[in-house]
């Protein structure tokens, strides 16, 4: 048996690790000791994602909700433990802290290691808080919570805290637990990925590396009813760009709207979203429609919902993710937002898996099964070599109320989760960012007196703290160069290294590909190829950009 305090001295290892090999290292020795019904739980525990997004659990836990069965369980008010939290900048130091001054004003020693709480039994009453629903739920959560931080030592708190809070960030994503599977059970990191793909559970995959090794791994497929991680684009820099990598093209619209993973079996019908979550019942209407108009007994097919307004105009991305949360009054949303559904793959058909088949032989199967209705249609396709047909989809596209348009390869199979060369996305450039500069690298060689690269900085709306978002080495000239060097040098407070840490008085506004979740940055976010575009010298750094415009931005693009 692995009890909770072995995780959480595990987790305080992998914290103190930067080197990305020796964490993958440290999580394989952990992963080879565990117990299989151990092991389907703690690669998720370690990402701090704690449940697969195919289940469809959330904790639901808040931080007056934590706040309350912490205060049960430490003796700290509220007001104390939020005090804490400024002090030590994250809860599960927050929750340690609480627990370890617990500790110390009982005259009880720390928690021992033997006979506390199991993992499995932690994971057991996660499940039961997530669970937990309806009238008196709020109340049981806190139960539940405050057990296990009863039962907890301090360190156990600041892993627990972080866990229910959805902050673990302790630098072990999916890219390190997928090698380390690889590591722990003799197999390759790419069977790894691939098992993944199918089932969106990296505990399966591992309970599954450990019992049949590769070739349980390979024997994968897809499933009716588990969705698999959808196949996404990459960002093109313009038509012709695209069209060359690719020759001729299937050129589609790309719609702007959310999307969405169909799965058909007889008259059983289930909708799961980008990020594999259920959304069938929210989304009532469009399963009945496909019920009615699907040419076959079984079927797994890919699509984006479009939610649209009275005059025939698509509505923002978020109202059809405002239908996706509805739990109650579900009729009277779809007359408000009613959806329409663009089918443009499918991935399996009356038990023929269809991923390793080209698009090209994908679309006439789709084509071939969908009846389009009011509500379902398949995605309007142009096949061409030629840059101006290709241009006058996109501009179709934009002039619609759309996003832009997406190329895709012919010949290329469907590949769950990656975002790869054979879909190329082409839109309008992204919204800029104004962001807070808080710090720079000296250049090398040429670059040695410049301070080329700069930390950039959001603002966290409540607390005005400043949150690294990333850094930005590109898009300045020789001369913006010098010219920024002469600003920022005065603003140095410290140095160590080449690095420098600068007094946040600077907003520079960046351009970026995209937004991406990050454990590397406490802003939980990165900005994937991050360019500078000028300096923002009639912003002060409070009116630089917000964490939640940053997660707005980021939630566009699911
Ligand atoms: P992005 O989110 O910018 O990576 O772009 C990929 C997203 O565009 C997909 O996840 C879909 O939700 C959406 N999309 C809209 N139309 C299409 C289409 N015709 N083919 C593929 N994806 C599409």
């Amino acid at each position: 048996m692995t009890t909770f305090h072995e995780l959480a001295i595990v987790c305080e290892r992998i914290e103190s690790i930067s080197s990305s090999l020796a964490i993958t290292q440290e999580v394989a020795t952990f992963l080879r000791a565990l117990e299989e019904s151990e092991l389907a739980v703690c690669p998720l525990l370690l990402m701090g994602t704690v449940f697969a997004e195919w289940r469809g659990l959330e904790l639901g836990v808040g931080k007056s909700l934590l706040y309350a069965a912490l205060s049960s369980a430490s003796g700290w008010s509220a007001r104390q433990l939020d005090e804490l939290l400024r002090e030590m900048g994250d809860v599960g130091r927050m929750a340690e802290e609480a627990l370890r001054r617990r500790a110390q004003r009982t005259l009880l020693s720390a928690f021992g290691d033997d006979g506390g709480l199991s993992v499995l039994e932690v994971y057991d009453i996660l499940e039961r808080i997530a669970r937990a629903e309806g009238r008196g739920s709020q109340g049981q959560k806190v139960q539940h919570l405050e057990y296990l931080f009863s039962s907890c030592s301090p360190l156990e708190a600041r892993y627990l805290a972080r866990l229910v809070m959805g902050e673990m960030r302790i630098g072990v994503g999916e890219g390190i637990v997928r090698d380390a599977i690889a590591q722990a059970f003799g197999v390759s990191s790419e069977e790894v990925e691939r098992a993944y793909m199918f089932t969106g559970d990296l505990g399966e995959v591992a309970v599954l590396a450990m019992r049949k090794g590769s070739e349980g791994l390979r024997e994968v497929r897809i499933r009716l009813f588990r969705p698999i991680r959808v196949m996404l684009a990459q960002i093109a820099p313009g038509i012709s760009a695209a069209l060359e990598e690719m020759g001729e093209a299937a050129v589609e619209w790309k719609y702007d709207g959310a999307r969405v993973q169909v799965h058909i079996q007889g008259s059983e019908i289930r909708i799961f979203s980008r990020r594999l979550e259920e959304v069938t019942h929210p989304l009532r209407d469009v399963a009945e429609a496909l019920l009615g108009c699907i040419d076959a007994r079984e079927a797994v097919l890919d699509g984006e919902a479009v939610a649209y307004d009275p005059s025939g105009r698509p509505r923002a991305f978020q109202y059809v993710l405002r239908r996706f949360r509805r739990k109650y009054g579900i009729e009277k949303k779809r007359k408000e937002i009613p959806i329409h559904l663009f089918l443009f793959d499918c991935l399996h058909v009356d038990g023929k898996p269809l991923i390793d088949e080209s698009l090209r032989e994908r679309r006439r199967t789709l084509e071939q099964i969908v009846r389009e209705s009011g509500v379902v249609s398949v995605a309007k396709q142009v096949i061409t070599s030629d840059e101006e047909e290709a241009s006058a989809v996109y501009h179709e596209a934009l002039d619609a109320g759309h996003e832009g348009i997406i190329l895709k390869k012919l010949s290329s199979p469907y590949i769950p989760g990656r975002r790869g060369k054979h879909w190329l996305k082409v839109k309008p450039l992204m919204e800029t960012l104004d962001l807070v500069v808080v710090g720079a690298d000296w250049g090398e060689g040429k670059r040695a007196h410049f301070l080329s690269s700069y930390y950039l900085a959001c603002i966290e709306d409540d607390t005005g703290r400043l949150l690294e978002v990333g850094k930005v080495a590109t898009g300045t000239t020789e001369e913006q160069l010098a010219e920024i060097t002469e600003m920022l040098k005065p603003l140095i407070i410290s140095q160590e290294g080449t690095y420098v840490r600068l007094e946040p008085v600077k907003v520079f506004e960046v351009a970026y590909e995209e937004i991406q979740r990050s454990p590397n940055y406490p802003s939980g976010y990165a900005l994937r190829f991050p360019r500078f575009v000028r300096v923002r010298e009639d912003k002060s750094p409070a009116e630089a950009d917000t964490l939640s415009r940053i997660e707005e931005l980021y939630a566009r693009f699911q």
